[in-house]
């Protein structure tokens, strides 16, 4: 009976909703062996939205969908939404491109993002000519299409994608010298996510949450940043949100759930960077790893 119990209690929330969110990669510059790049899974039934795509990201979609994620097969991997270009958050690109098109995905990739992408794309299909041509023309399977082709739509803030699951809008955060950088807001049938990307702490990000079920927000340790040189604390503070800023935006915002991720903790540890969090707000917070499902 006992089993039982805790089956129940840790299998319900998924059971109850259509929506989930996948923590893909976690992780930041840094090379952290736990910590792939950064980049979200939103799930609506059978269908993956991916938020940005760091190093690592087919792989973490691979093992989502090992633990019993069907919408996260490579093949499946058909949308994606870049935040901005720092290379952590786009490492992945190629990967998501050239990957599941070996592995039979049926349409070119559909990515949304800031002005740059466009470029972007055709330099990494450049940078892969010779591998297209042999897999093309050198003894593979017929694929389905031609990996060239990248369907990719430059964005500004606003409604920029829509289906019969999700209405996914983009907004401006400030990102230091960046001309364009995107949060992520997602209405599902049954949920709402805003996922941050790498923003200041100007970023109002609570207009965006508002009482949303679940806010997926970057930070950095503020007492692992008074371990850093003066020219990283005086960058980090101009480019990322502190640990007790994350704690006031949350507390304006009210979300079902607060999920660290992108978290830049140095010297400090994730203990204190919660703690830190909790000095200034009061709800439901966890600092996710890669594969936390939410
Ligand atoms: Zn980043
Ligand atoms: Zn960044």
């Amino acid at each position: 009976m006992a089993v039982a119990v805790a089956f129940i209690t840790i299998a319900l929330p998924h059971a109850q909703s259509r929506t989930r969110v996948v923590v893909l990669g976690t992780g930041t510059p840094n090379p952290d062996p736990d910590r792939f790049g950064p980049s979200v899974a939103v799930v609506v039934d059978a269908a993956s939205y991916l938020v940005d795509f760091g190093v690592g990201v087919v792989r973490r979609a691979a093992g989502a969908e090992r633990a019993g994620i069907a919408a996260l097969a490579a093949p499946r991997l058909t949308r994606a939404f870049a935040t901005h270009l720092h290379s952590d958050h786009t490492l992945g690109f190629a990967d998501l491109i050239l990957t599941p098109w070996i592995l039979e995905r049926e349409t070119p990739l559909e990515v949304y993002g800031p002005r740059g992408l466009r470029a972007m794309a055709d330099h990494l299909v450049a940078a892969y000519a010779e591998d297209i041509r042999v897999r093309r023309t050198g003894g593979e399977p017929a694929h389905r299409y031609d990996p060239r082709i990248v369907h990719v739509h430059e964005i500004a803030p606003g409604i920029v994608f829509r289906d019969e699951r999700v209405t996914v809008t983009a907004f401006a955060v400030p990102h230091g010298a960046w001309p364009q950088a995107f949060g992520y807001r997602f209405q599902t049938p049954d949920r709402t996510i805003v996922i941050s990307g790498d923003t200041g702490p100007e970023s109002r990000l609570e207009d965006q949450c508002q009482r949303c079920d679940v806010l997926v927000h970057e930070v950095y340790s503020e007492a692992g940043l008074a371990g850093r040189t003066a020219d990283w604390q005086k960058y980090h503070a101009r480019y990322h949100t502190s640990s007790r800023q994350l704690g006031a935006i949350a507390q304006r915002a009210r979300p079902g759930l607060l999920v660290l991720y992108h978290q830049l903790i140095w010297s400090s540890t994730e203990e204190d960077l919660l703690k830190e969090v909790r000095s200034a707000y009061d709800g439901k917070v966890v600092s996710a790893h890669d594969l936390d499902v939410y």
